[in-house]
């Protein structure tokens, strides 16, 4: 059994408003047991809408649908299920008087238009909306294969769909017995593709639980799904997955669902009691920013010098060599004079500057009591990524210390 889930609406499809509905009912779908199969997105056009609630019945046993309910001459979706069922629409009363009833309470004269707010497809059934005018209608048609295709349409507006869904589509549609269960496991440090060969069989599809990867911004995200009859039966494969993944990525793997990786390092650190400052001649800030965002990082963060101001407050020239040997020592200069200005155990360093190409190079460094570490470090041509992509790498050095010491 699964499902599909249509969106209907030109401001959809124009890219004026975004589909959100589309994605909370996965999500109230998938807690139920109930796979989504597919999305899909249509413009206020008549033809398309045909063609798609057709295929949609052809290929599932569920069709949640959300939007065009309303009384205006481009909402075509009862007419559209009408002609899809090759029925017509007939009046409900008590519906016209639901929608009477609230033009009365809001002291308004109902617009003749709003009739076709209590016209259904013969067969169908209204579905109430305790927030709204317009009521979803619940249809169930033949599909080919001889068994039935469920099928609630709901009001485009999140306010009216949410209850509408949970109060009355919700209880309606078949349970299934299965359980589906996901986790997340964060890697930083090796590209997508290296890191699936490294996953090896892992990722196959189909494979139970099944993982899938992501990726943002350098943080590779694993995401695991388990299919399961009770909750532990879910969780104990869950578990041994991740066991695998360990095993296979080692120390790329930093931390778990909406973990990042300023919250392991603030963590490492708080558990430690130690503490770390950064001078930052690159992200404006973002590192800082992360940093102190991080929940307790104030036991933790004392703080840092970003942009400019740095090469002043340590009194060093701002790096205009070019040559990569001179970024380095830049880079670990800063990175001691910072750790021992701030009197912190740990201090990150993130020096840039451009080459004779124009094209700018950056410097990462860590410096503690023993010493300093200093890597190279490629940015990439998007200049907000790049700057993120610097304070994650930065983050990551200190990661590995952390978890190496
Ligand atoms: P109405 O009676 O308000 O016209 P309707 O059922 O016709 O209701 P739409 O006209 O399709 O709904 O959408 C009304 C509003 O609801 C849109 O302007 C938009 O803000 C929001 N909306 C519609 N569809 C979605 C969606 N898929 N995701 C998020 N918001 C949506
Ligand atoms: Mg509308």
């Amino acid at each position: 059994m699964h499902a599909e889930i249509l969106a209907i609406g030109t401001e959809l499809t124009t890219g004026a408003k975004l589909d959100t509905n589309s994605q909370w009912l996965s999500i109230e779908l998938a807690a139920v047991g109930i796979p989504v199969l597919l999305h899909t997105t249509v413009a206020d056009d008549m033809p398309v809408m045909l063609e798609t609630l057709r295929a949609a019945v052809r290929r599932s046993d569920i069709v949640l649908i959300s939007g065009g309910l309303g009384p205006t001459l481009d909402d075509l979706t009862r007419q559209a299920l009408a002609d899809l069922a090759g029925v017509e629409l007939v009046l409900h009363e008590p519906s016209l008087q639901h929608v009477r009833d609230i033009f009365s309470k809001r002291k308004r004269i109902m617009p003749e238009r709003n009739v076709i707010q209590a016209m259904f497809p013969a067969g169908s059934e209204p579905i109430a909306n305790p927030h709204g005018t317009a009521p979803g209608v619940w249809m169930e048609l033949p599909r080919p294969n001889g068994a039935r295709c469920l099928i609630a349409t709901m009001p485009g507006v999140p306010s009216e769909m949410k209850p509408m869904f949970r109060d009355s589509v919700l209880p309606r549609l078949p349970h299934s017995h299965k359980i589906i269960r996901r986790a997340r496991v964060n890697c930083y440090g090796v590209g997508e593709s290296a890191c699936e060969e490294l996953l090896g069989d892992v990722t196959a599809r189909g494979r139970d639980p099944e993982v899938g990867i992501t990726v943002h911004e350098g943080t590779i995200t694993l995401r695991i799904e388990a299919h399961g009859a009770t909750e532990s039966e879910c969780d104990t494969k869950i578990a041994a997955t991740k066991r695998l993944i360990h095993a296979r990525l080692g120390e790329l793997v930093f931390g778990e669902e909406d973990e990042q990786l300023e919250d392991v390092v603030v963590r490492e650190l708080n558990r430690r009691s130690q503490t770390v400052a950064v001078a930052d001649e690159v992200t404006g800030g973002v590192l800082s920013l992360w940093l102190t965002a991080a929940s307790d990082s104030e036991r933790c963060f004392l703080g840092g010098v970003i942009g400019s101001a740095v090469g002043h407050v340590f009194n060093v020239p701002e790096s205009n060599e070019h040559v990569e040997n001179v970024l380095h020592e830049h880079a670990s200069h800063l990175a001691q004079q910072t750790r021992l200005r701030f009197g912190s155990d740990f201090a990150l360093a993130i020096a840039g500057s451009l080459n004779t190409e124009g094209i700018p190079q950056l410097s990462l460094a860590l410096a503690d009591a023993h010493g300093v570490e200093v890597q190279e470090h490629i940015p990439v041509a998007d200049v907000s990524f790049a700057r993120n992509r610097a304070a994650k790498s930065a983050l990551d050095l200190l990661r590995l210390k952390l978890s190496q010491m």
